[in-house]
């Protein structure tokens, strides 16, 4: 169960570790995500619960799909965040921009096991390195302009905010996230489906996750702000 700022308690992490008994599956992994949701998480915690997981004798495993916007956020190296767990995912996809791809990190000898594993699970690719060439590409061009998206995302909550009727959390980086009146939910979602704007609904009904990315400029936020008015203007 995730705290209200997005955490695991330590209590919590330590409460799911199987006991050494034949009769469990054992628990090998500790798995994070920064940015989780869109928040960036707080290296004090982060720090605490990888250092009760090698306790436990637990790998640790960074799921930073979306690391480089917590690191554009916060300012900090992408070293320094990576620095506690043994591995970490990269997508270099989503707000990147690569086509497609996500990098796994790790010391030599744990991603060579990765790629044994990779093989035999048929994921293996030939002549990728024009794969791996977009992937640079984004690595080089596009961290640090993810900071338009964090304004964009930020712009778009503001106004949000403004509407009567939907309730918006302040986002850290690119994603936002909109509650939306149940009753109101479905018919939101096809008028803006008609005005060509496409939004992922469904977290529980009513909660929206407004995403930007690089395809989406200023223009386009105030565009989805205009439509978003107008339909609740209609009450
Ligand atoms: C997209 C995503 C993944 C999966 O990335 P792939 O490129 O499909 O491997 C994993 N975790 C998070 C948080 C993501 O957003």
């Amino acid at each position: 169960m995730h705290q209200p700022d997005g955490t695991l308690a330590l209590a919590d992490i330590e409460a799911a570790i199987k006991p050494d008994d034949a009769h469990y599956a054992r628990t090998r992994l500790l798995a994070l995500e920064n940015t989780l949701g869109g928040r960036v998480m707080k290296l004090t915690w982060i720090a605490e619960a990888t250092a009760l997981a090698r306790r436990h004798g637990l790998g640790t495993h960074l799921d930073g799909a979306r690391v480089f916007n917590a690191v554009v956020a916060t300012n900090v190296d992408v070293a320094e965040i990576a620095r506690p767990f043994d591995t970490i995912s990269v997508c270099l996809s989503k707000g990147l921009g690569a086509p497609v791809g996500t990098v796994l990190v790790g010391e030599a000898e744990l991603i060579g096991r990765a790629r044994r594993h990779r093989k035999a699970l048929g994921g293996g690719m030939r002549q990728a390195g024009i794969l791996a060439a977009a992937g640079l590409f984004a690595l080089e061009h596009n961290v640090a302009r993810l900071a338009e998206d964090h304004a964009n995302a930020r712009r778009l909550a503001e106004g949000f905010a403004e509407i009567d009727g939907l309730t918006v959390t302040m986002p850290d980086t690119n994603i936002v996230w909109v509650k939306v009146p149940a009753e109101r939910a479905i018919a939101f979602g096809e008028a803006l489906a008609a005005e060509v704007i496409g939004i992922t609904s469904g977290y529980g009904g009513t909660e929206q996750r407004w995403v930007t990315h690089l395809d989406i400029g200023a223009e386009a936020v105030e565009r989805a702000i205009a439509a978003t008015e107008r339909f609740f203007a209609k009450g």
